[in-house]
């Protein structure tokens, strides 16, 4: 049965339920937390109650979590199953079940509810963690050459270098011999896409501190999380997220849009996963109150947007685009997410601007960037000197990171510290000269457009703002 991904994300959250855990809806992309940019698990609006810093209202807690992960912006569209944003179905456990109940649990969601086929699925476990081996050995009754032993790459978990993690074990479905890399060392643990990781059940235990010493956490806890594209794509049996029926309408307007057809020529596929994904992730990075900006949460929706509009013209495509795709957007997943209709004017006016923007200086900036590639080339060198790219970023708005990206596709470094000494060199004129006129304050754009828009309850403004003003 090929379950849509709204079906599989109620399947998953009713069946927790069952299991005594409490639904929760998605909290915010922007944690409440000092130490993450942005929510990159369902775990972290629970970190609090992990750590014992509060007692939750409940000690059994499922949700499906918006995410976004900055670390995977370069997979998007070269794998089948990483994008920026994405849906990780969650169920936690604090101080309560702990691994004899969630292995099992894990299993009988996989297989009874949602019918996967027992023989595509593997487990791995963390190094010496014998008891989760022994609950997938006994318990489960998975053959022991079908459980893996990975290291702390694979199978020891956290949110970031401080904070709750433990070591976890991971369920991979073997999609088969047409998707492996075909190297000779393609087994359970490879990177491609053939024994695709689809879940991580995380035995929550130590706290690391900022020595990177571990100690108990006062509970043993659950956190568990599942990409539900990826989920969706398995069970669909689709080759790739991009394919299942949550990003499908996405893809086909995106397609149209720049005129593709999916499927002939892999390089223009992969503009198109890019366009597809970032458009969402910028959709509800919008919505949840993130404004393009020059630094943290801001500058990652800046780049986001400004590579969609790059891959755009890759694709020939000239006039304005982004927007075009938001009532499909709405559609594949905005049920669910009621935030990104009730910001739509918010979302739609935040793109349009952003991508205006860009659209007038990439041109010029793709020139000069060509032309200091090609120079780089005559003289047989490798390295971009800092201060092009500062001109890039500064005056044609070119992220660091797109320019990076573009002189890599060209076999070119770009001197990353020679870039920081200019911006550094900016930052003294700016305050010098902010001493001799510290009383003109520029209006920034986004604070006019916000005067603007029509009068949606969204406070997201009053904390953006200056911080977008500032610099
Ligand atoms: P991978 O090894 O494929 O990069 P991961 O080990 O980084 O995944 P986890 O941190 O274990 O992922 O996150 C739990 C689950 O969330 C994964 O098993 C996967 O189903 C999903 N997931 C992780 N990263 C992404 C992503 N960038 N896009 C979509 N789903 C993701
Ligand atoms: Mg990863
Ligand atoms: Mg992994
Ligand atoms: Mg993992």
């Amino acid at each position: 049965e090929r379950r849509s991904g709204k079906e599989l994300r109620e399947l998953f959250l009713k069946f927790f339920e069952e299991k005594g855990c409490k639904r929760y809806h998605s909290f915010s992309l922007v944690p409440d937390d000092p130490t993450l940019l942005f929510t990159i698990a369902g775990m972290v609006p629970f970190k609090p109650y992990f750590l014992g810093l509060k007692t939750p209202e409940v000690t059994r807690a499922t949700t499906s979590q918006k995410c976004v992960r900055t670390n995977d912006i370069e997979n998007v569209g070269r794998t089948a199953r990483h994008h920026t944003f994405f849906e990780m179905l969650g169920n936690f456990s604090f101080g309560d079940y702990f691994k004899p109940e969630i292995i099992p649990w894990a299993w009988e969601f996989l297989t009874e509810r949602v019918g996967l086929d027992p023989n595509r699925l593997y487990a791995t476990v963390y190094l010496d963690d014998d008891e989760a081996f022994d609950i997938w050995h006994e318990k489960v009754g998975l053959p022991k050459e079908r459980i893996f032993r990975l290291g702390a790459d694979d199978n020891f978990w956290a949110a970031g270098p401080v904070g709750p993690c433990g070591p976890c074990s991971e369920i991979i479905y073997d999609q088969g011999e047409k998707f492996s890399c075909g190297k000779p060392t393609c087994t359970v643990g490879c990177d491609c896409d053939r024994y695709l990781e689809i879940w991580n059940l995380v035995f929550m235990q130590y706290n690391r501190d900022e020595a990177g010493n571990l100690t108990p956490l006062p509970h043993k806890n659950i956190d568990t999380g599942m990409g539900l594209e990826r989920l969706a794509s398995v069970v669909q049996r689709v080759p790739n997220d991009f394919e299942t029926d949550l990003f499908r309408p996405i893809m086909d307007k995106a397609c149209e849009l720049v005129n593709v057809k999916y499927g002939e020529d892999p390089k223009r596929d992969m503009a198109v996963k890019v366009i597809s994904d970032h458009i969402r992730a910028s959709a509800f990075m919008i919505a949840d109150g993130i404004l393009p900006a020059n630094d943290g949460t801001g500058y990652v929706l800046r780049r986001l947007i400004r590579r969609c509009v790059r891959y755009g013209r890759l694709l020939g495509i000239e006039e304005p685009f982004l927007t075009k795709l938001l009532p499909v957007v709405r559609e594949s997943i905005g049920d669910e997410y009621q935030e990104l209709k009730e910001q739509a004017a918010t979302i739609e006016q935040v793109l349009s601007l952003e991508e205006e923007r860009f659209s007038r200086t990439l041109a010029q900036g793709s020139d000069l960037l060509d032309s200091e590639i090609a120079k780089l080339e005559a003289g047989k060198e490798n390295k971009l000197p800092g201060d092009v790219a500062f001109v890039l970023y500064d005056t044609f708005g070119f992220p660091l990171e797109l320019t990076e990206e573009i002189c890599e596709e060209r076999g070119i470094s770009v001197d990353k510290d020679g870039f920081e000494a200019a911006m550094e060199e900016q930052r003294e004129r700016a305050r010098a000269s902010s001493k001799q006129t510290s009383s003109v304050i520029s209006k920034n754009v986004y604070t006019e457009l916000a005067d603007k828009i029509a009068p949606s309850p969204f406070c997201g403004y009053t904390e953006v703002k200056c911080e977008a003003q500032v610099k």
